[in-house]
């Protein structure tokens, strides 16, 4: 990924009152009802005055809006409640995976505003090639965002490949792509080239690791610490832990794909032996399946899959269960490492949780130690296929809730 060391660390001392513009957009983005600036002041100790001021900011900038007061019996002027506009900052989502480009536009709420898929093949064609389909896609969805009177504050690029802190490819292993500069390809591209203080104009980063941050900030329910999986024709994972993606060291973790399930079993793209995703990746269900790539879309291999199972289809049933006992022994292993609690299926194994999810269970409660008293939940992700994009669109919109003074600056 490139380098987000933007103003929420320790990088930028902020003034006081940028310190308190993020404290206050922070409780009204968290919040589950409007609050009214007097809740805010008794929330966060700041003075009734203070809060007015910041609010008044906050709305100025098109950061905040005054919700419709609930109609209230009674005498006395209702309290307006406060909450994130849906006609201020946006982020604009892309994604380039092996079997399709797409693009998103997220509001600061978290809705999404438009999306857009292009289905194709994209092995055959250059990076650049790629890549400038993808530009059309961004083109269109900043015009439909104009038109909804949204802004576009920066974009977010998802990639099913290792991504270094410059943003360049360094290996993408299912689209054939090595080393690709892709901030150096999109350069003079707008709306990719565009911006705001605290927000980069495009940040690249991991698939896994956005549609993990998708998951995170899907809703309230979802938990601090979980493992994020995405199943396509790689399997990649991401990890979060305390509210936070764990990125490792130098930002490549979560290639669960890539971890031995049988150590002398099948020869990997990777160069290794028995991989997770020889079993259980998209190709591995599919040809277990019978089903010959050749037959059948990579992009509705999922569906189609779910459609075979749910109609009784034995030779389906069984390679699902092949692969999500694999899984299952790659899922048993980082929860014994990291102790997490919760799995979440995602990606094109949201929509075949029904079948994979037992076999997995079986493979935690034989090998994981604290099974027995101490259960961990797998589920389908919340967002389903579109987690990654949206992630990515998210990833724009949570940096301005963290610091809204670079937005507000260019506002102003
Ligand atoms: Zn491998």
């Amino acid at each position: 990924m490139t380098t987000t060391s933007g103003p929420v660390g320790a990088v930028r001392q902020g003034s006081l009152r940028e310190l308190n513009l993020a404290v206050v957009l922070g409780r009204i983005a968290a919040a589950e009802r409007p609050p009214s600036r007097a809740d805010l002041a008794a929330e966060t100790g700041l003075t009734r005055a203070t809060v007015s001021a910041v609010v008044e900011d906050l709305i100025t900038g098109r950061l905040v809006t005054e919700a419709e007061p609930a109609p209230r019996a009674g005498a006395g002027r209702p309290a307006r409640g406060l909450v994130l506009a849906g006609d201020g900052p946006a982020g604009l989502g892309l994604e380039v995976n092996v079997d399709y480009l797409a693009a998103c536009v997220v509001d600061l709420a978290g809705r999404v505003r438009h999306h857009t898929v292009h289905r194709a093949d994209l092995r055959p064609l250059s990076p650049a090639d790629a890549l400038t389909r993808l530009v059309a896609l961004a083109v269109r969805a900043r015009a439909d965002a104009a038109a909804q009177g949204l802004t576009l504050a920066g974009a977010a690029l998802a990639v099913p490949g290792l991504v270094d802190d410059a943003g360049t490819v360094r290996l993408a292993p299912n689209l054939g792509w090595r080393d690709v500069p892709v901030p150096a390809l999109l350069a003079g591209h707008a709306p990719l080239t565009e911006r705001v203080d605290g927000v980069p104009p495009l940040v690249v980063d991991n698939e896994a690791n956005l549609a993990a941050l998708g998951e995170l900030h899907a809703g309230p329910a979802a938990p601090a610490s979980f493992l994020h999986i995405t199943g396509e024709v790689g399997i990649g994972a991401g990890i979060v832990l305390d509210g936070a993606l764990f990125r490792g060291t130098r930002g490549w973790s979560g290639e669960i794909g890539h971890i031995p399930v049988r150590p002398e079993g099948r020869p990997c793209r990777c160069g290794g032996r028995g991989c997770l995703e020889r079993y259980a990746g998209q190709e591995a269900i599919l040809a277990a399946a019978g089903l010959a790539e050749a037959d059948l879309p990579a992009d509705t291999a999922a569906t189609r899959l779910a459609e075979l199972a749910e109609a009784g289809s034995t030779a389906a049933l069984d390679a699902l269960r092949e692969a999500g006992t694999a899984l299952g022994v790659a899922v048993a292993a980082v929860v014994n490492l990291l102790d997490l609690d919760t799995v979440v299926l995602g990606g094109g194994y949201a929509p075949l949780a029904p079948w994979l999810r037992p076999p997995v269970l079986a493979e935690i409660s034989r090998r994981v130690l604290t099974a027995a008293w101490s259960p961990v939940t797998v589920r389908p992700a919340a967002l389903g296929a579109d987690a990654a994009v949206v992630g990515a669109a998210g990833s724009v919109v949570r940096r301005i809730i963290a610091w809204p003074s670079g937005w507000l600056a260019r506002a102003a």
